[in-house]
């Protein structure tokens, strides 16, 4: 196995990791291995800082899985039963929508959707 940047700066620095620790970036960011920026902590301690810095998956995305990106006029926000919300792409769902009433379009789907997005996503509000 390959050892990380920021094992070999910690294990040089601060000495050998605990067991049961591994390392953790205090800005989220893994390519600042700067030793002032690492610290050894828990595995749970070091996947809710990825919530906390908006590494872990969902909250990272930017971009629906067609590639638009979520801006303000391009984000439907849903709120669902159990009380949370749910980002989707304004423009996806104005494809799909026309491809229901348009079923032989679906081909173009990407296309529909992308000039959607050329309208919406210069839209600061929904
Ligand atoms: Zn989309």
């Amino acid at each position: 196995m390959q050892k990380k940047v920021h094992r070999l700066v910690m294990a040089a620095f601060v000495g050998p990791c605990p067991d049961g620790m591994e390392v953790c970036h205090n800005d989220g960011n893994p390519a600042n291995n700067y030793v002032g920026n690492l610290r050894y902590d828990t595995h749970q301690a070091n996947y809710a800082d990825m919530f906390i810095h908006n590494t872990h998956g969902m909250a990272t995305k930017t971009h629906c899985r067609n590639n638009h990106e979520f801006s303000p006029g391009n984000t439907l926000i849903h709120n669902r039963k159990n009380g949370r919300t749910q980002r989707s792409c304004r423009s996806c769902w104005a494809a799909k929508s026309y491809i229901n009433r348009h079923p032989e379009m679906k081909p173009s789907f990407q296309a529909l959707a992308d000039s959607y997005f050329e309208k919406y996503g210069k839209e600061n509000h929904v």
